[in-house]
């Protein structure tokens, strides 16, 4: 009895540890695509202050800031000032984002 009752025990631990495991697994596959947008988007920051020089098209999808306006430093869009909620060390942040 003693030994049915240890058997199916240690499955258990196995089949926990195992689920651990996995899932640091399927947690290491996500984060490797992740990584690659970043480096994608860090990539595209790096080009748009020198593609700045030729293009006008850039700064016009970039959206200067109007004096009634801020960017969001939570979700980055460009709000009107009535929409801010609070400002921190110099970030604005949007009532959405502060909601
Ligand atoms: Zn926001």
């Amino acid at each position: 009895m003693a030994t049915d009752y240890d058997a199916p025990r240690k499955n258990e631990e196995d089949l926990s540890e195992d689920s651990i495991e996995e899932l640091k697994a399927r947690r290491a596959e996500k984060n490797s695509p992740s990584v690659d947008e970043d480096e994608a988007e860090a990539a595209e920051g790096f080009e748009l202050p020198g593609a700045d020089l030729s293009g006008e098209e850039l700064s016009v999808r970039v959206l200067p800031r109007q004096a009634d306006e801020f960017t969001c430093a939570k979700c980055f869009l460009v709000h009107h000032r009535s929409q801010l909620a609070y400002e921190d060390q110099g970030q604005l942040v949007c009532s959405e984002c502060a909601a």
